[in-house]
């Protein structure tokens, strides 16, 4: 036996190279491995005669290698492995383009496997199918085969080849479900869900097992985030009373009135901070709703009240820009504003280069804004009370968690204090869905716009109006305006069965070519940059600084990328292959422009023609009410999709798109007997150390 904590280094048959690469995809040990899932199967169980097959369709066939030779192609400077297999019925012809090792393994007689896809020429063959010499157990094709997340130098055969060989060991992965929700439930028990997700005997069983491994993130995701509600009706907080002059005050040195929301929202936030509990509240509202005021106000009342606010944004480039609209906002009323990012220290516009600095400024600022870098160890708070997080989904559950925690303080020997957290997001999470997977915050909403905002004009472009399109860009960057392009969403079910490409290079090839295109043969005539997650955070920084100054007319970006700054000059967004996205990511990708004064435009560009794509952007051509879209994006899409997975704090992909609103509500509501029923989880060892595990997880993110 095998303990499944054993290092992936201790395991005969894993050299270090794959050791390194299995690293890359977070796998360090026996049990990492086996919770590695796959994102999807090929069906490759039935067996077909090679008489019957049929161009364009993927098949597997059974046979004899009656011939097999490599071909160098000088021309191409490529080798072509080239077999010939024949079974009862007929014989068919095998390329693989340079793997001329196979030669090595596969010999003449040889009993083979071939899976893939059918293609015709003169005649028909495969090309670059699966493989795998019939000695014992199947594991590539003939059955149904996993297709594993993988990286660089690491494929989903490999993956199959170690995980198959170890899997007897998943016998000892203990049950950790309280077996009154597993009956509840209809889930099958762990270890067997492990064996059916990796090698499943028929498609219903791999759903089975899928089912029970989403079933059991979400319960534990629930268990952590009602256990922390009722920890944190516990806790300790301080009180910052309402101070109405000083409210009255900032509000009449503003240019101009607040909606009704954003009053409603700040008086919610100001009775929260009054009490002795932490709040925690997520303050909701479209993009350019005007979160920033009500932060900024309730950071106003906690910092005259003699207290510290921190307010932690995702990037760099938010955070700067939050320091400084507030530096501007709260300029009259005296106080001291930080910014620390993994690049930057500043107080007041001296910019502290040594990292020891973060502390300085931690102690002696009153309001300090910045990045991750904020909760980052070493950096401490004198009396720090009320943190504000921005776009929070950006951050997951356990970021959140980790950042009310980590920095509660304990002033002057008092008993220990947990700061009001505030969280602020723009997507428009429906309320029953927040409510239900953040279960432990109350909601305030913004959901109207300050009057005078202009309407964004949506279109949809058919490939024939393309060309118009770019006439109409044109104009307006003559016209001094600018314009951003994201480049389609590259989709995982798009990479073909067998390669070790990955999403990210995938999307930044199609960013790059959209580059070269715009700015070589559409636009000559104007200044293009091209953005993407592999850029280095200083050259991001000039670039949207160029951007943000006019220097740049078209700004080509991924649509991974952060374009959440504000420009007020830009009118134009742009996005290729716009069936590809969320309705919900669209409109915050339109909510980039239509900030200043001049009429701004979305131009969705699509080459589908499919109905449900056609109807769901016209959607966004005549709604720009961010919550309407989001409510049909769910509808539609389910949870998963909608937000992105890894952002809500939800089950990784392989297993994202499983998850439903229902399922979440079960969770929900199986996590809540439990707990209720025994809240310190005595009689559920195993669970109780599940969850410490997780708490501990989170604790060193
Ligand atoms: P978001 O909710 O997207 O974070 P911001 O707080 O950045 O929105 O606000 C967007 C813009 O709207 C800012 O320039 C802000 O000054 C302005 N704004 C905020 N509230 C109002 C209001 N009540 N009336 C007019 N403009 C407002
Ligand atoms: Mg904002």
């Amino acid at each position: 036996m095998i303990p499944l904590s054993s290092p992936i280094s201790s395991l005969p048959r894993v050299s270090p190279a794959y050791q390194k690469r299995l690293a890359k995809l977070g796998i360090k040990t026996l049990r990492d491995l086996f919770f590695h899932f796959p994102r999807r199967y090929n069906n490759f169980s039935k067996i077909t005669k090679i008489r019957d097959l049929r161009a364009g369709t993927i098949a597997t066939i059974q046979g004899q290698i009656i011939k097999i030779d490599n071909i160098r192609t000088w021309k191409k400077r490529m080798t072509i492995t080239q077999a010939y297999v024949q079974d009862a019925t007929a014989s068919i012809r095998i390329v693989w383009f340079n793997q001329p090792y196979l030669t090595k393994s596969l010999k003449i007689n040889d009993l083979i496997n071939i899976s893939g896809k059918v293609n015709l020429d003169k005649d028909l063959y495969f090309s670059n199918p699966a493989y795998e010499k019939i000695t014992g157990q199947l594991r590539h094709t003939g059955r149904i085969v996993p297709v594993y997340p993988e990286t660089t130098g690491l494929s989903s055969r490999y993956l199959r080849y170690i995980i198959q060989l170890y899997l007897p060991e998943a016998k000892q992965i203990k049950e950790w479900l309280p077996e009154s929700v597993k009956r509840s439930q209809r889930l099958i028990s762990l270890d067997t869900a492990i064996l059916q997700v990796h090698f499943p005997s028929s498609l219903k069983n791999a759903n089975q097992a899928r089912q029970r491994l989403a079933f059991e993130e979400l319960f534990l995701l629930q268990v952590f985030a009602l256990d922390q509600k009722f920890q944190r009706l516990k806790e300790q907080a301080q009180p910052v009373p309402f101070n109405k002059s000083l409210i009255t005050d900032f509000i009449a040195k503003l240019s101009f009135q607040l909606t009704p929301a954003q009053k409603g929202a700040a008086w919610e936030i100001f009775q929260d901070l009054a009490k002795d509990r932490p709040m925690n509240r997520l303050l909701e509202g479209d993009v350019g709703s005007g979160k920033t005021i009500v932060a900024a106000m309730a950071a106003l009342e906690n910092i005259k009240a003699g207290n510290q606010t921190v307010f932690m944004a995702p990037t760099e480039i938010l955070a700067k820009q939050h320091f400084n609209t507030l530096k501007k906002l709260l300029n009259d009323f005296n106080i001291k504003i930080g910014l620390i990012t993994s690049s930057e220290k500043t107080t007041n516009g001296q910019t502290e280069k040594k990292e020891s600095k973060s502390s300085f400024i931690a102690h002696n600022s009153d309001l300090i804004i910045g990045t991750q870098a904020l909760i980052q160890k070493g950096v401490s708070f004198k009396k720090l009370t009320l943190a504000i997080v921005d776009e929070q989904h950006r951050f997951g559950v356990a970021q959140r968690a980790a950042l009310q925690k980590n920095i509660a303080v304990s002033p002057d020997g008092l008993p220990q204090k947990i700061p009001h957290l505030l969280s602020m997001t723009a997507t428009p999470i429906p309320r029953s869905l927040a409510l239900t997977l953040y279960g432990d915050l109350d909601l305030s909403l913004l959901n109207e716009m300050p009057k005078g905002r202009q309407k964004i004009i949506t279109r949809l472009v058919p490939p024939e109006k393309r060309t118009a399109a770019y006439n109409f860009i044109r104009q307006q960057i003559l016209s001094g305006r600018q314009v951003f392009v994201v480049c389609p969403r590259i989709e995982i079910s798009e990479r073909s069965l067998e390669t070790n490409s990955l999403l990210p290079a995938a999307e930044i090839k199609a960013a790059k070519e959209e580059y070269e295109k715009l700015s070589t043969k559409i636009f000559p005539e104007a200044k293009v940059a091209l953005l993407h997650g592999k850029i280095k955070s200083k050259e991001k920084e000039k670039i949207m600084s160029d951007f943000s100054n006019g220097k740049i007319d078209i700004l080509v970006a991924t649509s991974v990328i952060e374009v959440g700054i504000d420009i007020p000059n830009a009118t134009i967004m742009m996005v290729e292959g716009a069936e590809r996205f969320g309705l919900a990511q669209l409109h915050q990708l339109r909510g980039r422009v239509g900030r200043g004064e001049h009429q701004s435009y979305c131009l969705l560009f699509t080459d589908s023609n499919s109905e449900p794509a056609q109807k769901r952007l016209k959607i966004m051509a005549t709604c720009s009410d961010g919550f309407r879209l989001a409510e049909y994006d769910l509808r539609l899409r389910g949870p998963g999709e909608f937000f992105g997975t890894s952002q809500s704090g939800l089950p990784d992909m392989p297993l994202g798109p499983l998850i439903n609103l229902i399922m979440v509500k079960q969770a929900r509501d199986e996590a809540a007997k439990i707990l209720k029923q025994d809240p310190e989880l005595k009689d559920y060892s195993l669970l109780k150390e599940k969850l410490k595990k997780f708490q501990e997880n989170i604790h060193m993110e």
